[in-house]
């Protein structure tokens, strides 16, 4: 299996010898690289990638999932070279239209999103609510779930991924880090909480409700495992009771899980949201948005005193929120994701029907063959899970699924020209379709006969 692999994609593996000169382990994120080496890819196309030795792949990464209109959608092409055209490369370092026009655009679909600011990506955008949550609501500790992500900075590089063996009770998860250099501050401020388990929530974060100021939460845990409906309305109402803000974090489920997100299909209104790379349309963005009088914090109070000197402005600063980046609400991303938003707004339908054929088709198959497996997942995104449970409700449940045999299979599909990083998701675009389903089935039956 790895002898064709290697094969396949020898230059690749020549390639990544000479990345490795010149950065670590050749990859510019950690999450870019495996054994034995990565697929290093040229270009995509539509609903395919293809890589350095010429092989072409279904895409089914999508860039984490961040392309919903699949690699260069003509659409976004022509949109982001003609406001280039007219408007330079329009880094204005001053208010825009397209800030406005877009802030517009996701109220549409986020109405819980009062007033919105910009930052550079899905990470910034959870951080800057993490930061109004605090200056809001005056305490310094914030609750996460155990196998929820939400961007690589300290207060939230814990509990994502740890070794079961270490992760302490089910009811009253350890905080582990994630990472060397976290500081370990943060182990006592940050609390693990159990996902899908309202009651260990619930006696958690009463414990706590004087040091918490948020609880966020991946509302579809890593974009595949749901919450359930009545835990989502129990986690509202206890955050409610107890003074806690809940963030929901819709970097994936943003424009995916349907046009309203998470909070449409739960029909939940969280006190912030963060969204990210769907509404960047294959560029970099996250958008962080919510209660106006949260949002309010960042204000700047020396906007409104013209003749304002330098004295009181520093006393004032204390008192507003700092937001800043050179990039924030630019012009040509939200051009793109501006399109990219108005073209789901005909086709988010089409997508979610593909999904589930695919999932339907793959689960039939592994039935065909004997093999315990679940399509796991809602709206765009899904995971095939290898277990003889009846339902994958949080990360412990998840754990105790076959990861060996689910990464051979997916070996196999590389080679068969089925591209998903070994042990990722499925996420799927407006460019997949009854061609790349049949490819994708075809690919699959193959593989199982030679399981
Ligand atoms: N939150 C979630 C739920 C994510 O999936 C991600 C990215 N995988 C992030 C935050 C961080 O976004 P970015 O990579 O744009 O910083």
């Amino acid at each position: 299996l790895y002898e064709v692999y290697s094969k396949n994609t020898k230059t690749s593996c020549e390639f990544m010898e000479k990345a490795k000169t010149v950065m670590p382990e050749g990859v510019t994120a950690n999450i870019k690289s495996f054994a034995p080496h990565p697929i290093v890819m040229e270009k995509g196309h539509g609903a395919y990638l293809t890589d350095l030795d010429g092989n072409k792949y279904v895409d089914y990464l999508l860039s984490y999932g961040a392309l919903m209109l699949g690699h260069g959608h003509p659409e976004i092409i022509e949109a982001i070279t003609a406001q280039l055209h007219s408007d330079g490369t329009a880094l204005f370092g001053t208010p825009h239209r397209l800030e406005v026009e877009m802030a517009q655009k996701v109220q549409e679909h986020y109405p819980s999103m009062e007033l919105v600011r910009y930052t550079n990506s899905g990470t910034e955008a959870t951080l800057l609510a993490l930061r109004l949550a605090y200056s809001y609501t005056g305490k310094y500790k914030i609750a996460k779930f155990e196998g929820h992500y939400h961007g690589g900075y300290d207060q939230v590089l814990l509990s994502v991924n740890p070794p079961v063996n270490e992760a302490g009770p089910v009811n009253e998860p350890n905080a582990i880090i994630e990472s060397k250099g976290v500081d370990p501050y943060h182990q006592e401020h940050t609390i693990i909480l159990p996902f899908n388990n309202i009651e260990a929530c619930a006696d958690i974060l009463t414990k706590y409700k004087d040091e918490v100021a948020a609880v966020v939460l991946e509302p579809i845990q890593g974009g595949f495992i749901p919450a359930e409906q009545s835990f989502m309305d129990g986690l509202r109402k206890l955050t409610e009771e107890l003074g806690i803000l809940l963030i929901f974090d819709e970097v994936k489920t943003g424009f995916r899980l349907g046009l309203g997100g998470a909070q449409s299909v739960y029909n939940i209104k969280p006190d912030l949201t963060a969204l990210g790379k769907v509404v960047g349309g294959g560029f970099p963005v996250g958008i962080i948005g919510g209660k106006k009088e949260i949002l309010m914090v960042s204000a700047p109070t020396s906007a409104s005193d013209v003749f304002d000197n330098s004295q009181s402005k520093q006393s004032a600063a204390k008192d507003v929120l700092f937001h800043s980046g050179t990039y924030n609400g630019h012009p040509t991303i939200l051009t793109a994701g501006l399109k990219t938003i108005e073209v789901l707004e005909l086709e988010i339908d089409q997508v979610m029907e593909t999904t589930d054929e695919l999932k339907k088709g793959i689960e039939a198959l592994f039935t065909a063959k004997g093999i315990a497996m679940k399509a796991v997942g809602k709206g765009t995104i899904f995971n095939v899970v290898l277990t003889e449970k009846e339902e994958i409700l949080n990360y412990r449940d998840l754990q105790q699924s076959d990861f060996v045999t689910r990464k051979i299979i997916d070996f196999h599909l590389l080679n068969h020209g089925i591209y998903t990083k070994p042990l990722n998701r499925y996420s799927l675009s407006t460019v997949h379709g009854k061609k790349e389903i049949d490819l994708t089935l075809e690919a699959y039956e193959n593989v199982l006969s030679k399981l």
